[in-house]
């Protein structure tokens, strides 16, 4: 017997009925993001490998060691090799979208947000897969817009705080900070690869050589035994230019007056090299060690880095997959939701199954949700089918054909009711009666 196929692993497949609730997600972030006057954009799924080692950056563990890259070879003269890679996370396509389309010399603001698989190599546990969901948004434009006043950031995390509260996300934490300027990072790199020169030896493997190549990922350090060691490093906002501390103090004054709660996370500089000034993430306490719900920041030089013009920009990405889990558990707490269906219709015999199918389409064309049994069925098992997924059964047998006056059961209450068949949909819709 041959082997049986599995999904790969780090995937997964998404079955009903958790897959409405994965809908009802992306509608209310839809809805929430019209609100605020953004459009979506739908960039591909893989790009060229080097806009990612470009933005995201070399060093960084997506770029290093996380990304599914291939060489894809060329199928015609006029073709040439590439190496392709699934993109990782969705910005910097984002702003590949937006220097090849030209949208900054429309002089205005854009706002786009996307909704979309990710993938990365990493080691699957709860919350952490190789192929995830994010929705994201981003904010991108030229100075002259207005795309580096700190309201733009302060009205990003006031949309968030709007989203989760409207997914009915409870207990979220907005952990803020600011990594300042490039300049500002320079600085600090130097300043905390100086400190951690004493330092590196006592502590984990990877700290001493990040203390080395890229010291500001010293501070994601997760090691028990490292934290003291990491308490006592130089803060980023000391090493922040008048200017970004300004900038940061907008933000939070704005933050403040708009009723936005936020806690200030010193060691929050995030993974991805793109980062300038403003870094966020939001984080639920259920999720367990993999807590962040969505990060993000602004990202004043991405453009540059790639070949664009100057376009200063904010953005985030929510983890769709860690929102589901956040409201799943959520709802383990509650009593669980009646059945969504309507009716559900038993015909008594097979010669009735095609009248059943004709009761069934008039119905769902009145906006009802119709399950539809089968005439082999008993009326035994019937009823057994209709109780688990309906609110109601209709039962269809030669002589309500005739007659026209259907037999409806209502679980609820469980009371069995004659209806015209010209009144069924209006009685089916009644939720106390059907
Ligand atoms: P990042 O793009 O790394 O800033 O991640 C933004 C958000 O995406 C995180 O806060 C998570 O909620 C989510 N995320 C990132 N990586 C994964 C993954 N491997 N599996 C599930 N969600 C992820």
């Amino acid at each position: 017997m041959s082997q049986t196929l599995k999904a790969v692993r780090g995937t997964r497949d998404l079955l009903p009925p958790e897959t409405a609730l994965w809908n009802r997600i992306e509608s209310t972030a839809r809805s929430v993001f019209a609100r605020y006057n953004f459009g979506e954009i739908r960039t591909p799924v893989f790009e060229d490998t080097a806009l990612f080692a470009r933005s995201v950056g070399e060093e960084t563990d997506i770029v290093s060691k996380e990304m599914y890259t291939w060489e894809d070879r060329a199928r015609a003269q006029s073709e040439k090799t590439q190496t392709l890679t699934l993109r990782p996370e969705n910005t910097a396509g984002v702003v590949r979208a937006y220097i090849e389309h030209k949208l900054g010399e429309t002089g205005q603001l854009q706002k786009l947000y996307y909704i979309g698989p990710q993938f990365r190599r990493e080691r699957p546990q709860k919350g952490r897969y190789r192929q995830f969901s994010q929705i994201g948004a981003e904010v991108i434009g030229p100075p002259s817009a207005g795309s580096e006043s700190p309201l733009r950031d302060a009205e990003v995390l006031e949309m968030l705080a709007t989203l989760l509260d409207e997914l009915g996300i409870k207990g979220w934490t907005l952990e803020l900070n600011s990594v300042g300027s490039a300049a500002d990072r320079e600085r600090y790199n130097q300043t905390l690869r100086e400190a951690l020169i004493p330092l590196a030896p006592k502590m984990c493997v990877d700290c001493r050589r990040r203390a080395v190549t890229n010291p500001l990922r010293v501070l994601d350090c997760k090691v028990p035994e490292d934290q003291p060691i990491i308490e006592t490093l130089p803060r980023i906002y000391d090493s922040l230019d008048e200017a970004s501390k300004a900038h940061f103090a907008a933000v939070t004054a704005t933050l403040d007056a708009a009723g936005v709660p936020y806690t200030r996370n010193h060691r929050l500089v995030r993974g991805l090299d793109y980062y300038t000034r403003t870094t966020f993430e939001f984080t639920h306490g259920g999720l367990g060690a993999q807590n962040a719900l969505l990060g993000g920041g602004r990202y004043d030089g991405l453009s540059e880095a790639i070949g664009g013009p100057r376009a200063p920009g904010i953005g985030f990405a929510m983890g769709e997959d860690r929102l589901v889990l956040t409201l799943l558990a959520q709802e383990l707490n509650q009593k669980s939701a009646p059945p969504q269906v309507d009716a559900y219709i038993a015909p008594l015999g097979e010669s009735l199954n095609s009248a059943a199918l004709a009761l069934a389409r008039e119905l769902r064309h009145t906006g009802l949700y119709i399950e539809l049994g089968e005439g082999s069925f008993r009326l035994k098992k019937s009823f057994e089918a209709a109780d688990k997924t309906a609110r109601s059964i209709v039962i269809l047998g030669e002589d309500e054909l005739q007659s026209g006056i259907l037999t409806v059961k209502t679980f609820a209450t469980g009371v069995q009711t004659k209806v015209p068949r010209a009144e069924l949909a209006a009685f089916l819709a009644e939720p106390l009666k059907g």
